[in-house]
């Protein structure tokens, strides 16, 4: 979403205020020229000879989400059962789905088998039983480098005290179980957190990762996992994903030859494909002067976008309906019964009760966090292409918030 001399358009000219006329507030829209230019440039930083990205799918699972990126020719990388059938419904073929459970029950990594999508192991104690259920299923292990990554410890998963990953000190016991229980290792990977700015830190755990991948000899691929930090803050400069897409491509390329074999390089970018494709449009209830504070009260809460109040994550907001106008400090806040506070003292053009606002970089965790939270209805979506837009998801009702629940008419 762009400014225009006095208003905002979506890509196709695209006026965001037609859109919650339209549909309602509060909204979510997604620009799919944005998640196309990213998977591009994604593709476009690395020069292997077999490239795959697995769109890693719990930051936004909307049904037509994944089959527009099934189209730019991604695979997905999923992380319960429930996101394998969805990949299935989208189309993804089994081969094309890698399955990365952490603390689920062999009853559910047994039904992923059962789908045929690749397993990715992350426990030793699994590992064994699943060698002696399924010797002849290959996996791919998860292994932890114990990189302590910046940001924030919620998303931070590579580092010590983390659950993830089998460590890289059990090696020798997870040699000991893959030579007892005679399993394939078709894969390596880890998944660090998308929060590593530094190029230098990412190479120094792909080394780590690299240098376990030689313990097998029998590999298809390696898994970088992560995306990329996408920068949310205006100003911040986006990590250079072509300056790691050259690194890593040489390094990788050198170790094919040195394993004698080329493997897959695979990439699991959530965030990076679709966190900036994502708007989310909301209208000001209230504006609301306290001693100390002007606040915007809004139609929306931590039930609909959580990130701020989960992780101090930075959505930036604008006042769609006066861009122009002249700039106050507000707290921007919902209609939660918590305190639910989108931004603290951000500098937005003036607003009035009524108008619409809009948080950025609202494509990854937002919706798929979404929760029902003091009996709210949760947002509709629209996908933007090529100058059209396209319902993908209709508001709840409240049939939607009664569904599953038995009402015992006797009480
Ligand atoms: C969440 C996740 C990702 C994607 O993380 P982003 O920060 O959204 O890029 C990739 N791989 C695994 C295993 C994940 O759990």
């Amino acid at each position: 979403m762009k400014l225009h001399s006095d208003h905002y358009e979506f890509p196709g000219g695209i006026d965001p205020l037609t859109l919650t006329e339209k549909y309602g507030s509060p909204l979510y829209v997604y620009e799919g020229e944005t998640i196309e230019r990213q998977y591009r440039r994604l593709a476009g930083a690395f020069s292997v000879p077999r490239l795959r990205i697995h769109y890693a799918c719990k930051a936004l699972t909307n049904i037509s989400v994944l089959r527009f990126i099934r189209r730019l020719g991604a695979g997905l990388d999923t992380v319960s059962i429930q996101e394998v059938h969805l990949g299935l419904r989208a189309g993804f073929k089994p081969e094309e789905i890698l399955y990365t459970p952490n603390c689920v029950s062999m009853e559910e990594i047994g039904m992923a088998v059962e789908l045929g999508v690749h397993i990715n192991i992350d426990n030793l104690s699994i590992l064994e039983v699943f060698g002696h259920e399924y010797p002849n299923v290959p996996v791919c292990i998860r292994i932890n480098p114990h990189i302590m990554a910046g940001g924030h410890t919620k998303t931070s998963v590579g580092h010590i005290d983390s659950k993830f990953g089998i460590s890289i000190h059990q090696l020798p016991h997870l040699l000991k179980i893959v030579e007892a229980t005679g399993q394939v290792v078709e894969g390596m990977h880890m998944h660090t957190g998308s929060d590593i700015l530094d190029a230098d830190i990412f190479l120094n755990a792909a080394e780590i990762l690299l240098a376990t991948a030689m313990n097998f000899s029998e590999l298809r691929y390696i898994d970088f996992g992560r995306g990329c930090k996408v920068p949310y803050v205006e100003g911040v400069i986006s990590p250079d994903i072509e300056e790691l897409g050259a690194r890593l491509s040489s390094r990788f390329n050198a170790f094919c030859q040195e394993y004698g074999r080329d493997l897959d390089l695979l990439f699991e970018p959530g965030k990076f494909l679709v966190s900036e494709a994502g708007h989310f449009l909301v209208k000001t209830n209230v504006i609301k002067t306290t001693p100390s504070t002007l606040f915007a009260g809004i139609d929306s809460g931590l039930n609909h976008l959580i990130r701020p109040m989960f992780y101090d994550a930075h959505h930036e907001i604008l006042n769609v309906s006066r861009p122009l106008g002249k700039p106050r400090i507000y707290t921007v806040v919902g209609y939660i019964c918590e305190t639910d506070t989108f931004g603290s003292n951000r500098k937005i053009a003036e607003i009035q009760e009524g108008d619409v606002l809009c948080l950025k970089n609202a494509g990854a965790y937002c919706f798929s966090m979404s929760s029902n939270y003091n009996s709210r209805y949760r947002p509709a979506e629209v996908f933007l292409y090529q100058g059209k837009d396209h319902l993908i998801r209709q508001r709840e009702t409240l049939e939607d918030l009664l569904r599953n629940q038995i009402e015992i008419t006797s009480f």
